[in-house]
């Protein structure tokens, strides 16, 4: 339906602006397995590095949309998996520098941060965002289910290590999840850890889209709110707050969908990019509203688009 593309957008991002997205590792490949993961679960859980997607068809893809001049304010390494488990990410970095002034980001689980090689080639990037939700051993298996083989110790330590190393931004990002890791205890130990790490933000996020694990809930404002104190200065919001609550996938997504779609019809494609969301994941959504006889299909031009049926 779609052809194979390892760029997405540029999407407008709360944080980063109109950031370009690159997606290195194919759908659900990665080192966890978080409980609110908007993906759903990790399909290949593993910490080996390889070339998962071919570099060359990335740099490829990415020149192609770099050339049609559109406004980015960063090109980041995102998507569907942990970026850093593509073998080839310093070499990506590098050779994004080389071809363009665009600053680079990387949104990463912060895992691999453990391995100094890893270290040595995130320390070309503007702007590294880790995820460190918990530092306590047991909080950690029960939220973000990692490969056996990684400690959360390690990845402590590893995260300071890289900051010794690292002059670009450093955002720790924490998704806090109601009654898992929202406790004073665990955000006390949590901002030790962090002001070893030294990172010029905290910011802190809560489950906005259906999460991986039903019973996913977000904690009530009046709790992130003593969080973020707890945590000081450097802390600050990323995600409206929602009301307490099960996320409900036909609450935000479906509805998302439909309501872009009400206002032009748009390719998978279209969807994926103007939304920021994987085209795995858009299209679970787009198969629930044709069954319902909410939406259509149009070919045109030779590409599927799909369209709201009036009175649908
Ligand atoms: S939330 Fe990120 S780190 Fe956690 S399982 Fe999903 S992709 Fe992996």
């Amino acid at each position: 339906m779609a052809e194979l593309n390892y760029i997405f957008g540029p999407v407008p991002s709360r944080r980063l602006g109109f950031s370009l997205g690159i997606d290195p590792i194919p759908f659900k490949t990665c080192t966890l397995d978080c409980v609110y993961c908007q993906l759903g679960k990790t399909t290949l859980k593993t910490i080996n590095r390889r070339v998962y997607l071919p570099t060359e068809k990335i740099m490829e893809n990415l020149k192609e949309v770099l050339s049609e001049g559109r406004r980015i304010d960063f090109i980041t390494f995102s998507g569907s998996g942990e970026p850093t488990l593509h073998l080839e990410i310093g070499r990506m970095i590098e050779e994004i520098k080389r071809i363009s002034c665009h600053p680079v980001a990387i949104l990463t689980n912060g895992t691999l941060l453990t391995l100094p090689e890893v270290r040595e080639e995130l320390k070309r990037a503007d702007l590294v965002i880790p995820s460190l939700d918990t530092v306590d051993k047991e909080t950690f298996q029960k939220l973000n289910r990692p490969h056996p083989q990684l400690e959360i110790e390690k990845i402590v330590e590893g995260l300071i290590n890289f900051r010794r190393i690292y002059e670009g931004k450093l955002w720790i990002e924490i998704m806090i999840v109601d009654g898992i890791n929202d406790t004073p205890e665990e955000i006390l130990s949590l901002k030790r850890a962090i002001e070893k790490i030294k990172p010029d933000k905290v910011q802190l996020n809560v489950p906005t889209r259906p999460p991986s694990e039903k019973w996913v809930k977000v904690p009530e404002k009046n709790k992130l709110n003593k969080i973020k104190e707890l945590l000081g200065s450097k802390a600050e919001f990323i995600s409206e707050f929602r009301k307490r609550g099960k996320i409900s996938p036909k609450a935000h997504l479906e509805e998302e969908i439909l309501s872009f779609l009400m206002r032009r019809p748009a390719t998978l494609n279209n969807l994926s990019a103007s939304l920021g969301i994987h085209k795995l994941e858009i299209l679970k959504y787009i198969e629930i509203l044709l069954k319902k006889g909410k939406i259509t299909e149009k070919l045109f031009n030779n590409k599927i688009y799909f369209v709201p049926k009036r009175g649908g």
